[in-house]
């Protein structure tokens, strides 16, 4: 039978679960599908891990310059997997908060891939959601007075340029890398792009940035761009913009060389994944 909801809500990352405590808390019996994990991508492949991994760059940064503060340290080494680590927990801790917020919200949470139906015999009522599950198990149906459709964006890849997962990624692998390659093409100076540039550089990855536009962070103000490209160029990383990216030109290897390796070797070249910031590049 269908379980009728006064909102259901598709997708259950930051827009999604955060209209739903609203609604719940203005009293309307509220649902939850979500296909993957609840918080979306801000909290497992965005903001979250993202600020998690940065912040171990900037210590790591800091540290190497420990002397000018009077503080020696000897041999500062960076444990990769260690940095995931700390990432993961930190994602793990939010991600029991999120659900914690559903159940306290009385706030029913649906997992699977929910699809909006049209008048059919399998749809008891036109805008029926179906809840497909990924284990095989029979779709539930919701019969909702409102929707709100919050399923995000996915990364966006160039025409040639398909992700492989090892050599070309976007930043949902990136973010799952064990260890550091020796060095990085970021292709797309927007604010992903820029932050993994800051923070592999922090780590010493060798760094170029290509942008298309005539300035990185072209949505915004001028003079941000002149500062970041200041501030990059200080941490040796490559800016390089007016650029398109030749995808024929790529040579593709059959490994990934850890950072061990002389600079050059093992290129990686990283599509960034686009966010709502950089929403006319983002695949809907
Ligand atoms: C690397 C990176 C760093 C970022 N850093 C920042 C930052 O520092 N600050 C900031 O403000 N923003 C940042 N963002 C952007 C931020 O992550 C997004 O703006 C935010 O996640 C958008 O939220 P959303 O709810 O619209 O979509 P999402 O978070 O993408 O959530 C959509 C959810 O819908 C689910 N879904 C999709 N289709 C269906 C379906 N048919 N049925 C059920 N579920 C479905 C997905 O599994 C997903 O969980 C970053 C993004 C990335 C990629």
């Amino acid at each position: 039978m269908a379980n009728e909801y006064d909102l259901v809500i598709l997708g259950g990352g930051t827009g999604g679960y955060v209209a739903a405590i609203r609604a719940s808390q203005l009293g309307l019996k509220t649902a939850i599908v979500e296909a993957s994990k609840l918080g979306g991508t801000c909290l497992h492949k965005g903001c979250i891990p993202s600020k998690a991994i940065l912040r171990s760059a900037e210590v790591f940064a800091t540290l190497q310059k420990s002397e000018e503060f009077g503080i020696i340290s000897k041999e500062i080494t960076v444990d990769f997997q260690k940095v995931q680590a700390r990432k993961r927990a930190i994602v793990d801790q939010l991600h029991k908060g999120v659900q914690y917020l559903m159940k306290q919200g009385k706030i029913d949470v649906y997992e699977g891939f929910g699809r909006i139906l049209g008048p059919s015999i399998f749809s008891p009522t036109a805008g029926t959601i179906s809840v497909e599950k990924a284990n095989g198990e029979e779709n539930e149906m919701l019969i909702p007075k409102n929707v709100i459709i919050a399923t995000g964006s996915s990364p966006r890849t160039l025409p040639g340029l398909e992700i492989d997962g090892q050599q070309v990624i976007t930043s949902d692998e990136a973010l799952e890398m064990q260890e550091l390659p020796s060095s990085v093409v970021i292709v797309g100076g927007g604010v992903i792009g820029i932050e993994w540039a800051s923070l592999l550089s922090d780590f010493g990855v060798n760094v170029t940035i290509i942008e298309y536009a005539d300035r990185i962070l072209p949505l915004e103000d001028e003079e941000i761009s002149k500062e970041m490209t200041r501030i990059l160029k200080k941490k040796k990383v490559k800016v390089i913009t007016g650029a398109k990216v030749l995808p024929d030109t790529l040579v593709r290897e059959t490994s990934v060389l850890p950072s061990s390796k002389p600079q050059g070797e093992g290129r990686r070249i990283c599509s960034g994944k686009n966010s709502c910031i950089c929403w006319q590049s983002t695949k809907y």
